[in-house]
């Protein structure tokens, strides 16, 4: 038997991201499916138990499994997500019946977060946020010290600040939330609805150059962005927010507009360090793996390297 491993899986809107790593961090092998969200919750469901089971070994000693939406840790259920469609899943016991090792089930962002402060720039940082920028927009407040959950659990909610008030509608049902610009699927629908062209949110920020309409969207996720973060800056008064998620990986093509729209909107103060995340878009697969050897009842991450 080799040294001991946790199986770590990010579920998001897309895909299924599954890696099998040690305690040091080291990725020992990955196994991807796309998200069946067509198919339904329990079509979702099954996918996850695959990536579960193509990693198993007899190695493994914890499985950490992240998804959106709302999530009970103590209880291991998934308790609704818009984006996969489904209400109480007990996804916790389903993966620990299959794989016979104590499982820990989080929430996305939070998972991608603790990543954040273990390993990444956030490490040490009393007063910070770390905006994760996927499908959606999510945030881990990070106030004194200490991760600021709020009274039911609902802090860091920054794809729902409102930045334009008569804006465009928001899937959660408010108007003009930050989401509705700067979500990786907002860029990409935004520029639809200009074009009658379907590209991604990598593709559209490649073409922005060349593309008015490319430009005028990516400019407005970065202007919803820095609105929000003008508002958090006033209120928490962070030293540094870091980017994350998949919409990172665009890297200074992200951050420096938004540097520049946050700058804009703080006439009287400096504004916080504005840097991207160095575990791109694979915070939230560390996250998972982190809380897993948790699950194992080992605290590790302090001298991982990222590779
Ligand atoms: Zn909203």
């Amino acid at each position: 038997m080799g040294v001991p491993t946790v199986i770590a899986v990010d579920v998001g809107g897309t895909s299924i991201k599954g890696t099998l790593v040690d305690d040091s961090g080291a990725t020992v092998r990955g196994h991807d499916l796309p998200t069946p969200v067509a198919d339904g919750p329990a079509a979702v469901v099954a996918a996850i138990r695959d990536v579960a089971r193509e990693l198993a070994d007899p190695t493994v000693v914890a499985v950490g499994v992240v998804v959106p939406g709302v999530v009970e840790v103590s209880t291991g259920i998934a308790r609704y997500s818009a984006n996969l469609g489904w209400r109480d899943v007990p996804l916790g016991a389903l993966l620990a019946a299959d794989a016979g090792v104590p499982v820990a089930l989080e929430h996305d962002v939070r998972a991608a977060g603790h990543a954040e402060r273990t390993l990444g720039l956030a490490r040490d940082v009393a007063d910070c946020l770390v905006v994760v920028i996927g499908t959606g927009v999510a945030g881990v407040v990070v106030a004194g010290g200490a991760h600021v959950r709020g009274a039911i659990d609902l802090a860091g909610e920054i794809g729902h600040v409102p930045v334009h008030p008569d804006g465009e509608l928001c899937a959660c049902g408010q108007r003009g939330c930050t989401e509705t610009y700067a979500s990786a699927a907002a860029i990409s629908r935004r520029y639809h609805a200009l074009t009658d062209r379907r590209l991604s949110a990598e593709e559209i920020v490649a073409a922005r150059a060349a593309d008015p309409a490319a430009a005028q969207v990516w400019d407005d996720a970065a202007v919803a962005l820095g609105l929000a973060l003008a508002s958090y800056t006033m209120l928490l008064d962070p030293s540094l927010v870091v980017l994350a998620g998949g919409l990172s990986a665009a890297g200074a093509a992200l951050r420096d507009p938004v540097r520049d729209a946050l700058a804009a909107r703080l006439a009287w103060r400096p504004a916080p360090a504005v840097e991207i995340s160095p575990l791109a878009g694979r915070a939230g697969q560390y996250g998972a793996a982190l809380f897993a050897w948790r699950a194992a009842g080992r605290e590790v991450g302090a001298n991982w390297t990222l590779g």
